[in-house]
């Protein structure tokens, strides 16, 4: 998020480099589409497009601009040996499932999973709240319990219409 006299200022960079004179209205549209960009990647954004572009930018484009970005500096968000992105995907009742990865997600608000060869487990420890209520699970590798009938899919990963949060019950671990 960035705030409104931050993202003026650039903004005024913007326009002097182009010429532009903006009433507070269209400035506002701008505002509103690129308000949730992070700071100083937005500056790099603006700086990039400001070398970069004979015309005025779109907000379209400076967006485009900051996501390759953002995308450059975060290439992928974690991955482990374990997942695929950070998410766990896996089948049970015939239905597809994918759930943060519990090894390299440390907390979710939704249920972290693990996968072991292609047996899926739960693996968080209680859970906690936030301040909205909602609560939050924190990885616990040393809290496995095996999801009944959830096994690991590879068709589930090449075909990743899932559905997030499993709701199944937490059963006892047996070991
Ligand atoms: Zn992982």
């Amino acid at each position: 998020m960035i705030a409104a006299e931050d993202f003026e200022r650039l903004f005024k960079r913007l326009c002097k480099r182009f010429g532009k004179k903006m009433n507070p209205d269209q400035a506002e549209i701008y505002y509103d589409c690129l308000s949730n960009c992070n700071k100083k990647r937005l500056d790099e954004a603006i700086d990039k497009v400001i070398r970069g572009e004979k015309y005025w930018p779109t907000p379209g484009q400076i967006e485009e601009t900051y996501l390759i970005l953002k995308n450059k500096s975060e290439p992928e968000s974690k991955v482990c040996e374990y997942c695929e992105a950070g998410f766990v995907f896996f089948q049970m009742n015939g239905k597809r499932f994918a759930n943060p990865c519990a090894h390299c997600n440390e907390t979710s608000t939704a249920h972290l999973v693990a996968k072991m060869g292609d047996i899926i487990f739960w693996a968080y420890q209680s859970t906690q709240q936030k301040s909205d209520g909602s609560p939050v699970f924190r990885s616990n590798l040393n809290n496995m319990q095996r999801i009944k009938g959830a096994m690991f899919s590879v068709a589930a990963t090449r075909n990743p219409k899932f559905q997030p949060r499993a709701d199944t019950e937490l059963l006892q671990c047996n070991t």
